[in-house]
């Protein structure tokens, strides 16, 4: 894999130190030593399996449904636009204007600057982009919402549990149920906000194990403005009948983040797939777009938190991709291949990775649960054996 990396050690120059040490000049041995030097620092810190206690003492998952990996990565698709534009004048769009650019990089700049010119420069890394070498893949075979967050939730894909997104609790114990557990916290210091109300049933297996807000329900808290917001969200409703906007969503959780200050937050937004769904190209690229706004606005306000700042990991992904094609983009399911292509972001004290991860070993989206409980000091193997093992290029 090629990152940049916080320390650097290289075990292929060692062998050749031992092979070669007669032949080398005083300088090449001198830089060799002290590589020597770090990599037995290195071990003496993390071998046999002891790993030190990491500075994550808060985590935050976002989802962001079915977003491509084609737009995180290449920014506007052209092919896309124009199958989704009457006016044969693409140039003269709005999205075209906003976000075209030739060049793939800043093209996706353009989209979300936030995050690539701030998060994944100077404190995060990215996996999934397949012209990098990079794969993120989901292991159930469905290929849509609910199978997609329970298998991150939960660890482990069980297609022959859950067939349908229907509004039912999750059949197994969910990773944010175990954080409450394990870490003995209070019921809002596990909190999930979600825009698509599946997810309120889909974050836990036995009722208010955590606490959910999801879809068109109202949010009790003691701020005006956030009151408000609660009663306008049945009035300013969005095309459907399960996913409210997620600005919504977004403002819920950042009042619940400053007023209870959760250990554990799940932010589930929707927007991007339902407007695909509806094959509106226009809108899925202005939500992507005021994500990123979200993403900067929750940066900015855990850098100047004395809880959050430096202490606090934050994972980014998808519930599954979708089709790769003019003809199916807005599309995803069990036939179409390239629907079971993900991406994740990894922003954390304790990971030293930047940018886009290269020719790497493939991740899978059942690794994800685990992944949370080793950045906090937990080992979910604890409740689900057969959940997938924490992502190894995290923690090197
Ligand atoms: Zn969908």
């Amino acid at each position: 894999m090629s990152v940049e990396w916080g320390c650097n050690y290289n075990l292929n120059a060692r062998d050749a130190f031992v092979k070669n040490k007669f032949r080398m000049s005083l300088n090449v041995r001198l830089k060799l030593f002290k590589r020597f030097i770090y990599l037995s620092a290195f071990l003496f810190h993390f071998g046999n399996g002891v790993v030190e206690a990491g500075k994550t003492e808060n985590l935050i998952l976002i989802t962001l449904d079915g977003l491509r990996y084609q737009e995180l990565f290449g920014g506007l698709d052209l092919g896309v636009l124009k199958s989704t534009t009457k006016d044969k004048n693409i140039e003269g769009t709005k999205s075209y204007k906003q976000f075209w650019a030739n060049d793939p990089e800043l093209r996706r700049e353009k989209l979300m600057p936030f995050f690539w010119r701030e998060w994944m420069k100077n404190y995060g890394s990215v996996a999934g982009n397949p012209n990098k070498g990079s794969s993120v893949r989901l292991s159930n075979r469905l290929h849509f919402s609910y199978p997609g967050y329970s298998e991150i939730l939960t660890g482990q894909a069980r297609d022959d549990l859950i067939k349908s997104n229907k509004k039912v609790l999750n059949p197994n114990p969910t990773v944010l149920e175990f954080f409450r557990d394990k870490l003995n916290l209070k019921q809002n210091e596990v909190a999930a906000f979600a825009s698509w109300d599946v997810i309120g049933f889909a974050a836990q297996h036995k009722s208010e194990a955590v606490f959910t807000n999801s879809g068109y329900e109202a949010y009790v808290h003691p701020d005006p403005v956030i009151q408000r917001l609660s009663q306008l969200q049945f009035e300013m409703l969005t095309p459907w009948d399960t996913v409210r906007h997620d600005e919504v969503t977004f403002k819920f959780a950042m009042a619940h983040l400053k007023s209870y200050r959760p250990r554990v937050l799940y932010l589930s937004l929707g927007e991007t797939d339902d407007w695909a769904h509806d094959k509106r190209y226009d809108r899925v690229l202005s939500a992507i777009s005021r994500f990123d706004a979200y993403f900067n606005e929750l940066w900015s306000w855990l850098q100047l938190d004395a809880q959050y700042a430096n202490k606090t990991t934050i994972l980014i992904t998808t519930d599954h991709g979708r089709g790769n094609l003019s003809l199916n983009w807005h599309s995803h399911s069990a036939q179409i291949k390239d629907s079971k292509n993900t991406w994740l972001a990894v922003i954390s004290p304790d990971s030293p990775l930047r940018g886009e991860w290269a020719d790497t070993d493939p991740v899978v989206m059942d690794q994800i649960a685990a992944t949370l409980c080793k950045f906090i000091g937990l080992d979910y193997s604890e409740q689900n054996p057969k959940a997938g093992k924490p992502i190894a290029q995290l923690f090197e």
